[in-house]
């Protein structure tokens, strides 16, 4: 089976936007994941040769904060249970959250590969506004623009290494 690379983080921070450049085919369901629910999209990914899939998760969130709370949480328990590495993605233009930093506390818990991907890096300028994501205690962050796919061959590089 091939390793599993799940992505998490509160709505808008742009995890779809990422997950859709970076999956070659779409799979339904994938019936060897254990726990397989529909509020996440499974896909097929390559990078360095190294063919993995990907988990897009949180895509039927719909609600107020505190319903995202909970789903947040439940989604996140499940990329740790499945996931051979987790991209987090956390939003430059809004900086730090209590979300981002609940999500942070989760994740900080585990032994499996982490990377912060602080995305909507779009200019020079937001690079510098990047900095403060150390605060999440994860280790190093990689800038990104799921966008434009600037930076995402940095983090692709350190996640494919870690599976
Ligand atoms: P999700 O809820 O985390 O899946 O976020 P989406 O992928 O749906 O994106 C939320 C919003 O952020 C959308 O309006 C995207 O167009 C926008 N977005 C995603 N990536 C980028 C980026 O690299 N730069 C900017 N400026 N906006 C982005
Ligand atoms: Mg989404």
């Amino acid at each position: 089976m091939s390793s599993i690379v799940a992505i998490v983080g509160r709505p808008n921070v742009g995890k779809s936007t990422f997950f859709n450049r970076l999956i070659q085919r779409r799979d339904a369901i994938v019936d060897s994941v254990s726990g397989v629910t529909r509020d996440r999209n499974y896909g097929k990914s390559e990078w360095n040769g190294r063919e993995f899939s990907v988990i897009d998760t949180g895509g039927y969130v719909k609600g107020s904060d505190d319903v995202f709370e909970g789903e947040i949480r439940r989604q996140v328990s499940l990329a740790i249970d499945e996931a051979d590495a987790i991209i987090f993605v956390v939003d430059v233009e809004e900086g730090i959250t209590p979300m981002d930093a609940e999500v942070a506390r989760l994740l900080r818990k585990e032994t499996k590969p982490i990377f912060v991907a602080v995305n909507k890096v779009d200019s020079s300028k937001r690079m510098d506004d990047t900095f403060e994501f150390y605060n999440l205690g994860l280790g190093e962050i990689f800038p990104i623009a799921g966008m434009s796919g600037s930076g995402t061959g940095d983090l692709l590089d350190a996640v494919v290494a870690a599976l």
